[in-house]
């Protein structure tokens, strides 16, 4: 199974009916501004390359940005400020994104998240967040080949990629790495290493209050790729 399957599938998933009645119901009664756009109203899967050396782990889709547009961080704020740190660290073609089909191009970068459909108040319950572990598992198990470092955005994309990855036969150090912004740490499995970096969430509760800035989440983003080889 390829990364395409594997996508292909997963948005047809209704396995959590809490999440599959949010999201359908979002897509039906609509922000007032999009209410001409037909909304994704379905689980959201990765975006960018399948042979990525730089993976990027959020938490989950936002009800009026990726659950409308159906690809990943597009169409809202957090991934306007996202897009716009990764263009100046060189890592996609254009600092903004507004639609599936709007020309943006991923360098050796995949973001994906551990809850592929938008919960309410951007919060999934431990449920919904084990339930939805194996496509991440799926996921970064095919990645896995050519990923050499790990950004997480925020505790939850953080121990969810530590768990996935030692349920992967990575090795994760004990005791588990706590997550903050600026921490890293290093998983090996035989002779491949992958650096894993945490970084505040995109979230505008960050970005709005300054607690993370677009300086600070490019620094990150410069440190992962060097460490990517990039
Ligand atoms: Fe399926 Fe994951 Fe969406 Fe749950 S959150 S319905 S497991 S894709």
């Amino acid at each position: 199974r390829d990364l395409a399957e594997l996508d292909a599938l997963l948005i047809d998933c209704r396995a959590c009916p809490r999440l599959v009645e949010w999201r359908e119901q979002v897509a039906r009664e609509k922000r007032r501004a999009f209410a001409d756009q037909e909304y994704w109203g379905r689980p959201v899967p990765g975006i960018g390359p399948a042979d990525a050396r730089l993976l990027i782990v959020g938490l989950a889709p936002a009800a009026h940005g990726g659950n409308r547009t159906g690809r990943m961080f597009t169409g809202d704020q957090s991934g306007d400020f996202l897009f716009s740190a990764m263009y100046l660290a060189g890592l996609v073609s254009q600092p903004h994104s507004v639609s599936m089909d709007d020309g943006l191009e991923l360098f050796d970068t995949r973001i994906t998240a551990p809850v592929h459909c938008a919960p309410p108040q951007n919060k999934p319950t431990v449920e919904e967040r084990d339930r939805c572990s194996h496509w991440l598992h799926g996921e970064l198990e095919l990645l896995a080949p050519t990923a050499r470092s790990v950004i997480t955005l925020g505790a939850f994309g953080w121990q969810s990629t530590l768990r996935t990855f030692g349920a992967l036969g990575w090795t994760v150090p004990r005791p588990a790495p706590k997550f903050g912004h600026g921490a890293s740490t290093i998983l090996t499995r035989g002779d491949a290493v992958l650096e894993v970096f945490g970084c505040y969430h995109v979230s505008q509760h960050n970005t709005f209050t300054g607690r993370l800035t677009v300086e600070m989440l490019v620094d990150v983003l410069k440190a992962a790729a060097e460490s990517a080889g990039i």
